[in-house]
């Protein structure tokens, strides 16, 4: 294998794609409408989709939309053997219900996957799954880079506002937190990145040490700041939160995120107040964590922003995406803080900001019709797979 030659290969042949569409093409691309099976099953959740594929001219119709969700609550996170159980237990069950009641049964022309980055257990309960039916129906696979499924969701629906290359995209889940520079669909820059855990886990986290509940507890507690925001904004309790990795003497301008801070620090409030779990104080205390873990991501946006005019001069979208972009909150203070650079902010509607196999499905769909490019059956789960090495993986082969 030989990857920069592959690169070279595959840009030529979106090049060629794109200045010759009557060229040759998979006889699945040149179809005018055809049909995708989605799985996705990076980490807890078993979700399956299927996508019709009008044609390139239009935006494509959701038949089918599942997901099951491990229930991780008593474990207290997600034990990794228990998530590939889950996945065996429901991946079977859960395409047979999409293909049943979409009637598809005979007809799915196009199998996508998530191929990585994820525990390499959950990974395989969908991919050797997916590679089974690829068989079976001798069809196309496609195993997809589950964030670039976050990043291009947002242009899935093109009803005039999809963001167009160049943009950035943050991208902020239960396992990842950076912030993406996109010139093309195989072209990523990672600006910044966490150097600890991801604001979706430190957010779980803390929320957990307040004492609010739940599988998405960070989801929880966003409803619960907003059941009474007037108490919420009451400062009751000072928790002191950090702003970590800021500018100070001998450490300047470090491009890059640490959540795993806020956890100590929300401890060490707990500890030395003495605090009840769920008092009224902890409305009070779940406002300054959400406030908190947002800032840091705003202030290492603009950092990057104002560091890197090589990039910001000319990119004016942004996409917000994974499970924690469905926050209203922040997608407000997004606007509100960064609408000196951006003009446009997309952000894709919450059942599609957290993980779902819809993203899996159309990020496979741009790959297959816009590279030219699919799956080896032989391919194994990619447990890390930066963004920026996307065709960089053995495997890929021409359509
Ligand atoms: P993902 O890994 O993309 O499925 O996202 C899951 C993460 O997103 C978990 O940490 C959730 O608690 C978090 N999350 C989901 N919805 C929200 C929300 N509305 N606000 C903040 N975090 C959320
Ligand atoms: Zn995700």
């Amino acid at each position: 294998m030989l990857p920069q030659k592959l690169k070279d290969m595959f840009r030529s042949r979106t090049i060629r794609w794109l200045t010759n569409p009557g060229g040759r093409v998979s006889k699945v691309c040149s179809r005018r409408n055809y049909r995708v099976l989605a799985i996705e099953t990076s980490c807890d959740d078993t979700c399956v989709a299927i996508i019709d594929r009008k044609s390139r001219q239009e935006p494509p119709v959701l038949l089918a939309h599942l997901k099951e969700t491990l229930d991780s609550e008593k474990h207290g996170g997600i034990v990794p053997t228990k998530a590939h159980l889950h996945h065996q237990i429901k991946v079977g069950s859960l395409v047979q219900q999409a293909l049943r009641q979409t009637s598809s049964e005979h007809s799915i022309d196009l199998v996508c996957v998530t191929r990585g980055p994820g525990m390499p257990g959950s990974l395989s309960g969908g991919l050797d799954f997916a590679k089974g039916l690829a068989v079976a129906w001798d069809k196309p696979l496609v195993g997809v880079h589950h964030m670039l499924g976050h990043l291009l969701i947002s242009r899935m629906h093109t009803n005039g506002s999809s963001p167009r290359y160049p943009f950035v995209s943050l991208l902020v889940s239960g396992g990842h937190t950076i912030f993406v520079h996109s010139k093309s669909i195989s072209e990523h820059e990672i600006l910044c990145n966490t150097i600890d855990i991801a604001i979706g886990d430190s957010l779980d986290k803390c929320a957990r040490e307040i004492g609010i509940k739940g599988n998405m507890i960070a989801k929880n507690m966003e409803k619960f700041i907003n059941e009474n925001l007037e108490e919420a904004q009451s400062q009751t309790v000072d928790m002191s939160l950090p702003n970590p990795l800021r500018n100070q003497n001998g450490r300047m301008n470090v491009q890059a995120f640490s959540f795993a801070p806020f956890l100590t620090a929300v401890r060490t409030a707990m500890a030395k107040n003495k605090m009840q779990k769920c008092t009224k104080e902890t409305r009070s205390m779940a406002y300054q964590i959400q406030e908190a873990l947002f800032e840091h991501l705003i202030t290492k946006l603009k950092l990057v922003i104002s560091l890197r005019p090589d990039i910001f001069e000319c990119t004016r979208h942004l996409v917000c995406s994974g499970g924690v972009g469905a926050n209203r909150r922040l997608q407000q203070k997004l606007r509100d803080e960064l609408s000196f650079q951006f003009q446009e902010f997309h952000y894709p509607e919450p059942s599609l900001c957290t993980d779902n196999a819809v993203m899996i499905g159309w990020a496979g769909i741009e790959i297959f019709e816009n590279l030219g490019i699919k799956t080896e059956l032989g391919v194994t789960p990619v447990k890390k797979w930066p963004l920026s090495d996307l065709l960089n993986v053995p495997g890929w082969i021409s359509t």
